[in-house]
């Protein structure tokens, strides 16, 4: 294993429990990364939280399926848990102690302290995370090809489909190209366009980190950002009305926020060109101002950060395993998913299908409809062209049952993805 993260680790005790022995190579301390401030693995870097508890939302049932597939992570997490409502929270500093004693009690692991530079000829998990070393990372763009490993994420939040006003929002692909509802637009007239302006460039930002300065430069500019550099800047960019034809009867619009189909159901929808750094409340705040998605809710909010991650659906197999490397297996942020509970249910998979392959079985994927197969399926399935990290939300999973409510479809979505997961794990190893 490369990196001793929280995917490293959790691969490392999933090959273990199978009785498969490894090793797992960690830089720090020698090498540091820009977050990171101990020596310990599987340090949260960031929040202490492992978001909702409640196993009817997408990161709960996540969470809820990593337990039953024997996460020792998720154990950890359990045992050192802190008081934090419905929320899974723990003591940062007990959670990863914990990791590291874990690891020296474990003796089919073993931890050694140094940065690997290249991609390593031998069955290897790779997972050196958003801010994997710059030698680590050039050699698996170098075995991505060009062009398929990125520095930086610019995210788009992503829209609830049941939750946008279709009264108001049209279905429309610019110049009529493709098919006639790839697109919504939510239509904005000249006095909609300034007051949203104006709440956008006074909405809440998080304030960048100090090795994020060159972000911008990257041309993924803020949603905020485009805003504050003149007041009509995104009715000329991203907000461009050209080509978009509302229905007969409708006024042509000012503006348009466009939103692009996320899946073939239509449950949910990414804000194209909305990639913003504007805290998450903020965010509900002045997205909702949006005609059309003032009653939005949200699977996914934008955000803008530094991140190592290829385009999965381009480079790995189904395992995970890059194409042009196949002895190698990505997993954690790299593949990208977003998240700590994510990396970790990669680093599962990984170190459940690595055991697998060299008992010299073909390990069977987690079903589609279950969390795990939902961010598999993301990360080796999505859509090349728009690939973006994500984190877990139900728009990743196949449509639940129709003709309930918001609520009720959930629950049955999570009743599912529990049952497909035990019936799942009764043949996997
Ligand atoms: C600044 C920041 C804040 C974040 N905040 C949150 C948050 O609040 N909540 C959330 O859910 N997610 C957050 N994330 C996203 C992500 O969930 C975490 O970064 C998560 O730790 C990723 O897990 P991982 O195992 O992929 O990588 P990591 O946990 O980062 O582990 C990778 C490990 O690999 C090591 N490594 C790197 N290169 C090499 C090499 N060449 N050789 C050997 N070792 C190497 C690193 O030192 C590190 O220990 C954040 C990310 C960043 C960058």
């Amino acid at each position: 294993m490369v990196g001793a993260g929280l995917a490293g680790c959790e691969a490392a005790f999933a090959l273990a429990a199978r009785g498969v022995p490894s090793r797992l190579l960690e830089m720090r301390p020698g090498t540091g990364t820009p977050a990171h401030r101990t020596d310990l693995p599987g340090e949260l870097v960031c929040s202490n939280s492992f978001r909702s508890g409640n196993p009817e939302n997408a990161p709960g049932l996540l969470k809820e399926e990593l337990r039953r597939a024997g996460s020792r992570l998720m154990g950890i997490a359990d045992a050192v848990r802190v008081p934090a409502g419905e929320a899974l929270a723990v003591d940062r500093a007990r959670f990863s102690r914990a990791v590291l004693e874990a690891l020296e009690r474990e003796p089919l692991i073993t931890l050694e302290r140094r940065e690997v530079t290249e991609l390593p000829d031998e069955p290897c998990i790779v997972a050196p995370g958003p801010l994997a070393s710059p030698a680590i990372a050039d050699d698996i763009q170098r075995a991505a090809g060009a062009g398929n490993l990125y520095f930086y994420d610019a995210i788009a939040p992503i829209v609830d489909g049941g939750t946008i006003d279709r009264s108001v929002a049209f279905p429309f692909s610019r110049y009529g190209k493709g098919g006639g509802d790839d697109y919504m637009n939510c239509p904005m007239s000249r006095a909609e366009y300034l007051c949203f302006v104006e709440a956008l460039a006074s909405a809440r930002r998080v304030p960048p980190r100090p090795f994020e300065d060159e972000l911008h430069f990257q041309g993924c500019q803020p949603v905020e950002a485009i805003a504050d550099s003149g007041l009509f800047s995104l009715a000329f960019g991203p907000m461009k009305p050209v080509g978009i034809v509302p229905p007969p009867g409708r006024e042509k619009p000012f503006a348009v926020v466009q939103l692009r189909r996320e899946n073939m159901e239509g449950t949910a929808w990414n804000m194209v060109g909305f990639q913003t750094k504007l805290v998450q409340g903020e965010q509900k705040r002045v997205f909702r101002m949006i005609p059309g998605l003032n009653e939005a809710r949200f699977l996914r909010f934008g955000s803008v950060h530094r991140n190592t991650y290829v385009n999965g659906p381009a480079v790995l197999d189904g395992y995970m395993r890059l194409r042009a490397a196949p002895n190698a297996m990505l997993a954690g942020q790299i593949t990208g998913v977003e998240g700590y509970i994510e990396s970790m249910a990669t680093g599962l998979l990984a170190g459940m299908f690595t055991a697998a392959l060299l008992a010299g079985r073909k390990p069977e994927p987690p079903p589609a409809d279950t969390a795990l197969g939902a961010l598999l399926g993301h990360v080796t399935r999505g859509g090349e062209a728009t690939f973006s990290p994500s984190n877990i939300h139900y728009g990743l999973f196949p449509v639940g049952p129709p003709g309930r409510g918001r609520r009720e479809r959930r629950r049955a979505m999570s009743a599912r993805a529990l049952a497909s997961l035990d019936n799942w794990l009764s043949g996997s190893p």
